[in-house]
């Protein structure tokens, strides 16, 4: 199945319910709209994002540190960066279906009315059924403190990029990092959205993996360049497929006043193209507006060229929830294969790359008993030494427990038989996507295992 079809995310949710990856939040009580659980197996697919993120942003590379800044700011941050002025959405409402709909997406909205259904929204403007669009912010407002007044109102970080600005003089005097370099942060961010939708594609609370590179001016374009590739470079290297990707650069009239050029890397959803991560060239508008705001200078003395200048900024930002949610949609397969019996049956399997797939290793006593499970323990806590996710199952039909891992994702599977442990002590070693199986020393398992999950390639 190479191509998207549009019922393919109702399986894929139906497969994140079932199996744990995401659960409708606070389900017992009804569910609350657009709002999400990661179950076992989604804590897992996210936390391996963002370390694969990470791994590439910052531990792979001597010039980008990270940060982990607070959710919530001075409210000054936000006046200075243009978000209390500016961070909104153009808002209408339609006041025969009562439907509230965003200015900008209403070219592809259809009319939710009964006796409208399925006619272009543009129609029902255009007879003037629809409000005069209006600024909704975006950021969610509460107060600090038990005093509920204006001099109390925070907010809810609409974005985690403003906390690098605001420590960028506190980590160059920390750390002595000097431009060209970044300042990577992964962490929760929160926008009251208008019409939040496609599973966790939009959501109210998500989090984010930012960086901000900051450059001597005169670098900004080649950086800029170099990001867009590196960032788009970076999901096909862990596994999705660069057909379903594509580079969409933003036309200058819609560009941000500061900005002067923004590429999306965007991925084919069953739903059609959509954003999966921005890289924005942001000049050195908020260094500058910092710097006016808090009366702090944010410029950098360069000691070698005896400069002082302040930096231009390169902004990779993604979102780690649509990236989980890519990678899953992107894995997902269901395949016609014929079981041993000589039956065809469907094989539904998530081809994620083993750095991605929640659990690396299945292990498999064959029977529960004659030594195996006692083996195949052994194994697994070496395999766990070694830093694998594994999932011990001693139950059911063999044939069964492969399947259950592939619609998982899990890459490799141990299975410890007779042989294992009374004839030459291999164990077999199955792979998911190609189904076939190897007998493997269990002392050479992990080396096995590791040098397959270098060598995979998406098929
Ligand atoms: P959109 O146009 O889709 O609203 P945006 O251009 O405002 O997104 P950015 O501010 O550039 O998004 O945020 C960077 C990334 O954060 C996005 O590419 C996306 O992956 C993620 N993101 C933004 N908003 C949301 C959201 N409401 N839910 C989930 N992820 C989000």
């Amino acid at each position: 199945m190479s191509k998207p079809t549009p019922d393919l995310m109702e399986r894929i949710v139906s497969l994140c319910k079932r199996r744990g990856f995401v659960f409708q939040s606070s389900e017992i009580y009804g569910g609350i709209n657009s709002c999400y659980d990661y179950g076992p197996l989604g804590a897992e697919l996210k936390r391996n994002v963002k370390d694969a993120w990470w791994r590439a942003m910052v531990t792979q590379r001597d010039d980008v540190v990270g940060l982990d800044s607070a959710i919530i700011q001075h409210p000054e941050v936000w006046k200075s960066s243009g978000h209390v002025a500016g961070f909104s959405d153009l808002l209408i409402d339609c006041k025969k279906c009562k439907g509230r709909f965003r200015e900008d997406h209403l070219g592809g909205t259809t009319c939710p009315d009964k006796e409208f259904k399925g006619r272009p929204a543009e129609q029902c403007r255009a007879e003037g059924l629809m409000t005069e669009p209006r600024a909704f912010n975006l950021m969610f407002e509460t107060h600090a403190g038990p005093v509920k007044d204006s001099a109390s109102v925070v907010y809810l970080r609409p974005e985690t990029a403003q906390g690098i600005f605001t420590n960028f003089l506190n980590v160059v005097n920390s750390s002595r990092m000097a431009p060209p370099f970044g300042v990577a942060q992964i962490g929760k961010s929160f926008r009251n959205e208008i019409t939040p939708g496609n599973f966790v594609f939009r959501t109210r609370e998500f989090e984010q993996m930012e960086m901000e590179f900051f450059v001597p001016p005169a670098e900004g374009e080649r950086w800029y360049e170099y990001w867009v590739n590196e960032r788009f470079d970076w999901y096909v290297r862990n596994g999705v497929r660069p057909e379903n990707l594509r580079k969409y650069v933003h036309p200058e009239k819609d560009l941000a006043h500061y900005s002067t050029g923004c590429t999306d890397v965007e991925y084919l959803y069953p739903f059609g193209w959509g954003e999966l991560e921005g890289i924005a060239k942001r000049g050195d508008f908020d260094l500058s507006a910092h710097s006016k705001g808090s009366g702090k200078d944010l410029s950098f003395y360069d000691e070698a060229t005896k400069e002082r200048f302040v930096p231009h900024v390169v902004e990779p930002a993604a979102g780690c929830d649509r990236a989980a949610m890519t990678f899953l949609v992107d894995a997902y397969d269901e395949e016609v294969v014929t079981s041993e019996g000589g039956k065809e049956e469907v094989r539904t399997v998530l081809h994620f790359h083993p750095r991605i797939a929640p659990i690396t290793v299945g292990i498999f006593p064959l029977v529960k008993k004659a030594g195996m499970p006692e083996k195949a323990k052994g194994i697994q806590a070496e395999l766990q030494d070694l830093g694998l996710r594994t999932f011990y199952d001693q139950k059911g039909a063999i044939g069964r427990r492969y399947r259950r891992m592939d619609e998982v994702g899990t890459p490799y599977c141990v299975t410890i038989d007779g042989d294992s442990v009374e004839g030459d002590g291999t164990v077999t070693v199955r792979d998911r996507d190609s189904m076939a199986q190897d007998r493997v020393a269990p002392a050479e398992v992990g080396a096995f295992l590791r040098e397959k999950m270098r060598a995979w390639k998406r098929g």
